[in-house]
Order: structure tokens, then sequence, then C-alpha cells
């Protein structure tokens, strides 16, 4: 079909079409003349369509309103009035992609789905929840999702609760998390983006009811709207749907959303910010030190890619100047980069972690002295070469992890069209490339460090430091805060305070009605593929090595994977290995000092990585196969490349630098520490697992607080261990690569395999021969059941336990049972009631399983919810309907698409754990054939499971505290 610009169709007139190649589509961007709303439909090939409509959303305080409204329009509408579609089409879509996001100027709800009535109906869905929700006839969606006293009876305490309320607590525990939010606030303080979009838990509670619902009617109008369309679907009847079924329903505003520009400052701000440790930590060390500048505009595209690349050559690899001159002069353990373009001023950040406030003038002076060097005496050429290169590199590859590409190119599009500019200005890139390859030859990059930097005023240097007792201080103040309120109450007063209490509780509890619960469109089980996907691998011996082979479309890509099984490695040499995988490629071999090293890898392959990982038999948990593996990919002409590198790191790597050891160390341990705060619920659950688990253990040791702990034992303790360190690497890298321990995983086209074989035979000639024995780990299964403290304001609590130790085996059912227990149980229980923000479960084929409480304001109830889940489970009850949505919402996360890379991944770990297609089938027979009984059959295995009481508790030092005698051992992980 030929569109023309100019013309209308079905009310959206066509404003301009242009083919970007580089994303395979042709852009529209279209015009609604009712209503105002803007479309941009990006048409390609790609059958992972999405859709999302997005809202011009600048804060105008703290209180977190854009964010609070996003969680609340999709708490039900008008033609779906069930209290949490969101969580209907959860449970029983076919979705790729289902959430919505704030922005600290915009809001955007994004689905995507390969099934087209599936797509139109999670469009529909999203459309009259932006429009039309239910916000407007029930306060308690606000008090919910939002903020709320708690109070049950008159003496009780007072109490805030509310999902945005706790979630926001959970990100303001974090020092990383508090720095990026400040950012914004030093450099812009007389613009919207002066605000928290989020909303600063302080603040939270001055929002009211009336605020909220003005705030809809203004913001959410089509005329502050931008939809995106991207994919295979039909165009004329989208927006035949969209203009008939909304649009058309309103008539075009002045929204007076523009977002204005924050005058240039005339000297560099200072800023210090505190954040809560927990009173046993120490302060030393733990101050977070910032230099960020305000960057031109949104609407430079070429500025911007420049950028990205900038930040990568002076802070993303080790060769980068700024990042070595910070870490030398021992300012900071782990010194990194961040352009953040989302803004209408873009910012640039440098930041160095674990440091000290008196360091702040030293900091100033080496960034600006490094800058100023490198402007006098040139960027070292190598070192752009290989960050254009890498960036070119992902780039090209487009692999965006679970992120749909289209949403990629919505959120792109984003950075230009809410300022009025062309949407796709920053889809297209070989152009600008072109100009900045130039810098090759010429001072492009330096020029830009001269002009956005060094003479730069707009400019902040924020420090975030920390406080001893300040949680402790915070929760006083706002205990009395609330006490004083409560005090001013009349007994009148405080029951309405009640009364609006048990509404909401009533609210929440009342299940959703029959007729509600079908007005959320569901496909049916005949749309569903009875057959699972085949990842093609093919087994080839390769002069005696095993390769699995998945030959696949990779765009002139090799992805080669080297898996060496390190069964034979002993227990205390597990943690060396895991450090190992930090060490290797990011310190000096034979042939190159690390920044030589680290600009060859990038000029000429997509990286070289490191990883250990444990993969369990199918079936069983105690036999299981550690691989310590070289991940890489490089285009199929840099094979030849890939392969010496390769060799080198394995072969050549030195392990004399003690400097750079060090520094490596700290960085690994920094990084830890943001996992451990800010992924809790992946900590505590891996914890408890390694309570029972022989595997688990094993992870635990080898990526968990263990590691964490044989990493902090390192730092504090390095000059005197340095030598000992520096054997045990030398050892454990001469144990593990091996001809007779070897596997190979190779993602390429059929047309290339043979390339690969022949420049692959090199690498073997260098691995010697030894036979291994497989070592004991001396595993004794033990409930610790620990209390792992920290200064968070929120817990995470996990429940695990191995349902195969119990006489149960795994079945498809399972997997239904976990989308059943998330989605409705755990939801309602912790996350709807109890106020946190998420609650997870899995089930794994070789018996382990878990359930995880995420950012949770609660720890003892949150345990007895896991405990009662049995009587949820044995009285069970869904309708034909209702079982068809879980089945759907289950295959949905088994079929989520997959790049080309992390199909040969998936394949590999089948076949390491000896699961087969058979297998899958099976499993996915069960899925689809799951029925009501076989849900409450479960009941029986989720009641033994818990009464093993195994569990951990990540979280507030003082909430642990108040449970001791739930646990056997608490631990105060960052001393
Ligand atoms: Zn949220």
């Amino acid at each position: 079909m030929q569109f023309e610009v100019g013309n209308s169709y079905n009310n959206f007139k066509l404003l301009m079409e242009n083919e970007i190649k580089e994303i395979k589509g042709v852009c529209r961007l279209f015009f609604h003349e009712k209503s105002g709303a803007r479309l941009l439909y990006i048409q390609s090939d790609d059958d992972n369509k999405v859709f999302s409509i997005s809202f011009r959303t600048p804060p105008t305080d703290s209180t977190g309103l854009p964010h609070i409204l996003e969680h609340s329009v999709l708490c039900g509408s008008r033609k779906f009035p069930s209290k949490d579609p969101f969580v209907e089409l959860a449970k029983g879509s076919l979705n790729t992609f289902l959430n919505a996001m704030t922005f600290s100027d915009k809001t955007m709800y994004p689905i995507a789905s390969r099934n087209d009535k599936d797509f139109v109906n999670l469009m529909d869905v999203y459309l009259d929840a932006v429009f039309y929700p239910n916000i407007y006839k029930k306060k308690e969606i606000l008090m919910q999702e939002g903020w709320h006293y708690e109070i049950d009876n008159v003496e009780d305490e007072l109490k805030y609760k509310g999902v945005v309320y706790n979630e926001m607590k959970g990100a303001f525990s974090s020092p990383e998390q508090i720095l990026f939010r400040k950012i914004q606030e030093t450099l812009f303080p007389d613009t919207p983006y002066r605000h928290d979009s989020g909303g600063d838990p302080e603040d939270i509670p001055e929002l009211t009811y009336d605020q909220f619902k003005d705030y809809h009617k203004q913001y959410y109008h089509p005329s502050n709207s931008y939809i995106h369309l991207y994919g295979d679907g039909n165009i004329l009847e989208h927006l035949k749907f969209i203009d008939e079924e909304y649009l058309n329903n309103f008539k075009k505003v002045e929204p007076n959303t523009t977002i204005p520009l924050q005058a240039p400052f005339d000297k560099q701000q200072e800023v210090v910010v505190e954040y809560p440790i927990s009173t046993n930590e120490k302060e030393d060390d733990k101050t977070f030190l910032s230099l960020n500048f305000a960057v031109s505009q949104s609407t430079n595209p070429e500025l911007h890619l420049a950028f990205d690349i900038l930040n990568n050559i002076l802070l993303g690899s080790p060769a980068a100047p700024l990042k070595k001159a910070l870490l030398e002069s021992g300012l900071g353990k782990d010194v990194f980069g961040s352009f953040d373009y989302t803004v209408l001023q873009p910012v640039f950040s440098v930041v160095s972690k674990n440091t000290n406030l008196e360091e702040k003038t030293r900091f100033n002076e080496i960034v600006f002295d490094t800058l100023k060097n490198l402007v006098k005496n040139g960027i070292d050429k190598k070192l752009i070469e290989a960050s254009i290169n890498a960036y070119e590199f992902r780039l090209r590859e487009a692999d965006y992890g679970r992120y749909p590409k289209g949403l990629i190119y919505a959120m792109k599009s984003m950075e230009s069209w809410l300022h009025d500019a062309d949407p796709t200005m920053h889809l297209s890139y070989e152009d600008s490339l072109v100009t900045i390859k130039t810098a090759l030859t010429t001072d492009y990059f330096e020029r830009i460090i001269e002009e956005y930097l060094i003479k730069n005023l707009h400019r902040s240097l924020l420090i975030v430091k920390p406080k001893k007792g300040m949680a402790a201080e915070i929760e006083e103040a706002v205990k009395n805060q609330l006490k004083a309120f409560k005090d001013s109450l009349s007994e009148e007063q405080l029951k309405e305070l009640i009364k609006q209490g048990e509404e909401l509780r009533s609210f929440q509890d009342q299940p959703n009605s029959q007729e509600e619960l079908e007005a959320i469109p569901l496909l049916e089980l005949k749309d569903i593929d009875r057959e699972p996907e085949k990842i093609e691998l093919i087994e080839k011996d390769e002069q005696g090595i095993k390769v699995l082979h998945h030959p696949d479309f990779t765009n002139e890509i090799v992805y080669m994977n080297l898996l060496f099984d390190t069964s034979h490695i002993e227990k205390e040499l597990i943690p060396y290995m895991s450090l190992l995988t930090y060490v290797l490629g990011k310190v000096s071999t034979d042939k190159f000092n690390y920044e030589e090293l680290s600009n060859e890898v990038n000029i000429y392959t997509g990286g070289i990585y490191f990883n250990n990982e444990a993969y369990s038999k199918k079936d069983n948990d105690e036999v299981f196969y550690p691989k310590f593996t070289l991940k890489s990919a490089s285009l199929v002409k840099h094979l030849p490349k890939l392969i010496d590198l390769s060799r080198e790191i394995i072969g050549n790597t030195l392990f004399t630098e003690d400097k750079r050891l060090k520094e490596i160390i700290q960085e690994v341990k920094s990084r830890l520490e943001s996992v451990i705060l800010n992924e809790g619920h992946v900590v505590a659950a891996k914890r408890a697992t390694s309570y029972f688990s022989p595997l688990g253990y094993y992870q635990e040791i080898s990526n968990g607080i263990t590691f964490y702990q044989f990493l902090a034992d390192l730092e504090n303790d390095f000059d005197s261990k340095k030598e000992d360190i520096k054997e045990n690497l030398a050892k454990v890298k001469n144990l593990i690569f091996n001809r007779n321990n070897l596997l190979v995983s190779v993602t390429v086209e059929d047309k290339d395999y043979n390339e690969f074989k022949e420049t692959f035979k090199v690498l073997l000639s260098d691995l010697k021969e030894t036979n291994l024995e497989k070592a004991d780990l001396g595993f004794k299964p033990a409930p610790l059941n620990e209390g792992l403290l920290t200064s968070s304001k929120i817990q995470y609590v996990a429940k695990a336990y191995n349902f195969r130790e119990l006489g149960f085996e795994y079945k498809g059912h399972l997997q239904v049972l976990k989308t059943i227990v998330s989605l409705d149980y755990l939801w309602k229980k912790v996350r709807v009631s109890g106020g946190a923000y998420g609650a997870m479960a899995g089930f794994s084929r070789n018996g382990n399983m878990y359930f995880a409480s995420y950012r949770d304001p609660n720890l003892k109830e949150t345990l007895q919810v896991y405990d009662d889940m049995k009587n949820y489970i044995s009285e069970f009850k869904a309708d034909t309907r209702e079982m068809t949505k879980y089945i759907i919402g289950t295959i949905s996360k088994i079929d989520a698409p997959l790049s080309p890379s992390s199909k040969g991944d998936r394949a590999t770990a089948y076949y390491i754990s000896g699961m087969t297609y058979e297998d899958l089938k099976n499993e996915r027979n069960e899925i689809l054939e799951t029925k009501e009984a076989d849900i409450q059959n479960l009941a029986k295995l989720v009641e033994k499971l818990m009464q093993e009481n195994n569990y951990c508790v990540l979280g507030n030092e003082n909430k642990i505290k108040q449970n001791e005698n739930l646990f056997n051992n608490m631990i105060d992980i960052f001393n």
C-alpha cells in the first residue's frame, strides 16, 4: 500500500515518511487532527510488534504524582473495570513485553506481542486505561498505589503505607540511586527536572486526591500524547481502531506542558546529600563524588552519539584515561561515567565511588587536569578507534535483551519528539558515525571535551555521603510526625481514618466479578502452538573436541563460547576462580599491556568475557556441571583476531601488577555491594538455597555473599595477601584451561561454519591434555536461617527448598502454579495488602524452588503468607476461562523471543543438563492440559516445602533484630 504525505488515513494526516535502513523500517509520522494526537508508525518485517502511548508529564513537586498515576491508571477503566487489568493481562496474554515507566519528564505505556489478535487486545486495554481510568470513581486506587494512613484501632500507632511509598523507600535506600536522583536537582534548579517524578518518601504523603485527579485531566489528553506502533502489523486497521475507539472522542486542546530550558550557570555548583548506613558500619570510604555536566540539547543526534562514545573513551575500559587517573590516585574504588540522554539537556557524569568527602577538591582537580591534558596532548587514536568500533558493533548487533527492538526505537524517538523535534532523528546513525570517525585523524573529541566539559560552567559537584543512624532518625521523625498528626485528630476523625482503611481493605478483598473479568479479552487455547520452538543444535567433533553448532542468521557475526568444566577445582580455589573471571582480559599479557589489550579486543571483537556458572543435571541438583566460560563475539571476518586474542588471554596473562589487581578487587567488590542492595531477593533466595542444595551451595560460594566476603577480606588485607592471591590465580588458571574438559558452543550461519572450524584449530594447539579428577565440596545441609543486616529501609524475604527431596516429581503444572501464585496470591498478599513492591516464585526441574519478596516492609508476616499458601492452593477454584488465562500467561513466558546468541546459550544449557526436545514437549503438554485439580493437588507439595522452614532475610537491621528469635544467625554483611 502506498501512502502519500498530506493525505489523511482514518482521520490521521500523514506529515512525513522516511525509510531508515539502520532499523530496517519505514517511519510514518501522523497527526490526528481532531484530538491533536501524534502517532509514529514504524513499519518493518519484525513480528514482535510494539505499541506504546506516552504523555509529557513534567512533575510539579516531589510527591511522585506521575509515578503514582502510572501505577493507578492500570487499576481498572471504563471498558475493563476489574481492579487490576494489568495483572489480568500478565496472567493471560501472549505479551512479550508489558509494563509502564515513569521518566523524569514523560510516562510511557508500552506493550508487545507477536500474535496479531493479542496485540490489538493489549492495545485496547492500555488505551482505555490511560484515557478512562477508574481513579475518578475509586479513591481507594490512590490509597493503595500511592499512600494512605494505616490504623486499625483508635489506640494503635498511625503508619504510612502504599505501593509507591514503599517502592520509593526502597529506591532511597541505595546510595547510587540517591545519587542519580539528585543529579538533575543540582543542574536544573529552575525547571521541572528539579523534582523527583518517582516520589521522595518524605513528600509522597503530601499528595492529595484532588491534585491527583487534576493532573490526569490535564496531562493524559491525546493532545499531550505520543503514540508509537512498530512491526509487521496492518497499519490502516490499527489507525482505524485507535481513531474510532478512542481519539475520535476528544477535541484538541493546548496542554501547556512544554518543558523550559535551564539557563546555564556562571559557576560550578556544589551540593552535599546524605544517605543512611547502619550503626555498625564505618563511614570511611563510603562517599560518592560526582561531577555532572549539562550538555547541549537532546535534539543534537550527532553530539549524543559522540558523547556515548566519549563516555567509553574516558571511563569505559581499563584503557580509559580519566578512569585510570582517578583510580591511580586512589580516589575511589570504583569509577564510572554515565550519559543520560533521556532529558532535555543531557547530562554527562563522572562518578567516584567508595571515597571520602575530604577528597572532593582533589577529585575536581584530577578530572579537569586529565581532561586538559587530553586536549593538549591528544587522545590515543587506538583508544578512539576501539571505542568507536565497540559502539558500532553493539548498534549493528541490536540485541537489547528482553526489550523488544521496537520499544528501544520508541524510547529513542521520544528523546527528540517530546521536545517537538523530528522523532526519527535518533534512529539513523550512519551519517553521524561517518562524521565521528573523522576523529581518527582530527581533534574531533578533543574539541568536544574543551567545549562541553572544560569550558562548560553548567555543571555541579554532587557529594553523596554516609550518615550513621540516619535511617533510625528518619524513622523517628516520621513516627513523631505521625504521632503529632494523630494527636491533633478528634476521636471522630480517627474513626473516619479507620473507616477509610476498612473500606480500602474491603475494596482489595472483594474479588472481581465474573463480568469484570470476562471484559478482559482472552485468546483461546487453539491460538497457541502445541509444539515448543525447536532450537537447532548440531553436535560436531573437531579434532576430538565436542562443538555444538547453532546455525542462525546472525548478520555476519559469530558468537563463540568456550566452556571448560571445573568439577576438579578444589573448594578453596573456587572463589579465586570467580575472581579470575574479572581479571582475565583486564590485566597485561606477554604481548600487550592491559590498555593495549583492551583496545585490541574492542577494535576487532564484540567483546571477550568470562563467567563461571554451574548447570545442574535436569532432574537432580546434586549432580551439576560447573563451567568456566569464555564468551565472545566478533564479525566473521575478524575470527582469526578473535582466536588470537583469546589465546593470548588464556595462555599468556600475567599476574604481576599488584596495583591493577587491587583496583579490580575493589571494583568488583563495590559492584557486588550494589547488587546486594538492589537485588536482595536474588541474593537472599540464593543464600537460602545454599542451606540444602549442593548446586545452591556451589553457586553461593562462587557468586553469593560468601564470594563478597572473600573479596572484602582480600581488599582489607591486600598487602599481606597479594602474593597468595597472585599464586592462587595462576594456579587456578592453570587448572582450568585444558583440552580434556572443553566444550565449544558456536552460533553462526551454516555458510560461515567452515571458516570457524579452520580458525578454531589454532586455539587447540596451545591447550594441554591432563586427566582431571572431580573434587569434593564437602557439602553438608544445614538450615542456617540467617538474617543478613543492611542499612536498607526494607526487606527481602526468601524461603526455599527442594521438592524432589520430599518425594515429588517435576510437572509442567508447576509452571502454571508459579504464574498463579506470583500474579494472584503473592501479588495480593505481599504487594497489594503487604505493601511490598513485588514477590516472586520459582520451580526448577531439578526440584529447587523459592518464594521471595522484593522491597518488602514486612518480615514475619511475609513468611506467614508463604506458609498459608497451601490453603489457597487446596481451595483454588478456576473455571475453564480462568484456567485458559493462566495457561496462556505461562506459555507467553516460555515463548519469549530470544536473540540468536541467547538461543545458542539456551540450547547449550539444555545440552549440558540433558534436556531433550521430548522433555520440552512433555512439559508444554502438561502446561496446556493443566486443570483446576492439578493445581489443587500441588497443595501438599507446597505445604511440605514450607514445613522445612528454610529461609533467609536480607534487609533493615532493626527489623531483623526485632525478629531475632526467627534467626539462627545474624550477619552484618557490610562489616
Ligand atoms: Zn513503580
